[in-house]
């Protein structure tokens, strides 16, 4: 309980002095796109009107384009878990707009009941600028886990990815993905693994956190923030 409340505050002190830098581009995190009313869900209206948005303000790109160009201006679009409500509200619309998203499929959620299901992904994967990725093999807190644990558990998810769906995976996001979530050794053991490791900081991205990208999670609230 100590250590929990530790790292919430030194997530809250990082991340206070983090804002007070300029943003060089930034991550957005979604989950549900749906009609219910939780902190991680955006109603299919409000998923629309924020991309249209962006098409017209900003730039919607993928993330090696965003840490090559520093631009305030840039956007990363990307999902965990990835429920099967982004197949069916958020996918259409994002194949008829040409815009690159991340798909952050924990393994052991695919193919199950309201997650995507292998057929949906090799159709997004197919007709749409989907860019597939891992989030963990179980959706689980890495902190309490053995480093070797970890890495073996990192490179299945990865592997079996690979094998089911011919691409390769090079991103990776953290379940949970605060401080107290992941440890820094954590976050070195995915490095050795993934060419980028995505985190749940609510924080734009700066160059000095290098691979290391920070997303901001996106709901019937925090849209609107984006919508100025
Ligand atoms: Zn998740």
């Amino acid at each position: 309980m100590f250590k929990r409340l530790y790292y919430i505050l030194l997530q809250r002190i990082y991340v206070f002095r983090q804002k007070q830098k300029p943003c060089q581009g930034k991550v957005f995190m979604f989950h549900e796109v749906n009609e219910k009313d939780d902190l991680y869900a955006i109603s299919t209206e409000h998923f629309k009107e924020l991309l249209e948005n962006l098409m017209q303000k900003k730039k919607i790109v993928d993330i090696e384009t965003l840490i090559e160009e520093k631009d305030p201006d840039n956007v990363v679009i990307s999902f965990d878990d990835v429920y099967e409500s982004v197949y069916l509200n958020a996918y259409p619309f994002l194949k008829e707009k040409g815009i690159p998203y991340y798909l952050f499929v924990c393994n052991e959620y695919l193919d199950q009941e309201n997650y995507l299901k292998t057929d949906m992904i090799k159709e997004m994967l197919k007709d749409s600028k989907a860019i597939l990725a891992s989030h963990h093999y179980r959706h689980v807190l890495s902190r309490f886990m053995k480093d070797d644990e970890l890495k073996e558990e990192l490179k299945r998810s990865k592997e079996e990815l690979e094998d089911r769906f011919d691409v390769e995976i090079k991103d990776f996001a953290f379940p949970f993905g605060s401080m107290y979530a992941c440890s820094r050794e954590n976050i070195e053991a995915a490095s050795g693994i993934f060419d980028h490791v995505f985190m749940t900081y609510a924080l734009p991205y700066r160059e000095e956190n290098g691979n290391i990208i920070p997303r901001i999670n996106m709901n019937n609230e925090t849209y609107r923030k984006e919508m100025r």
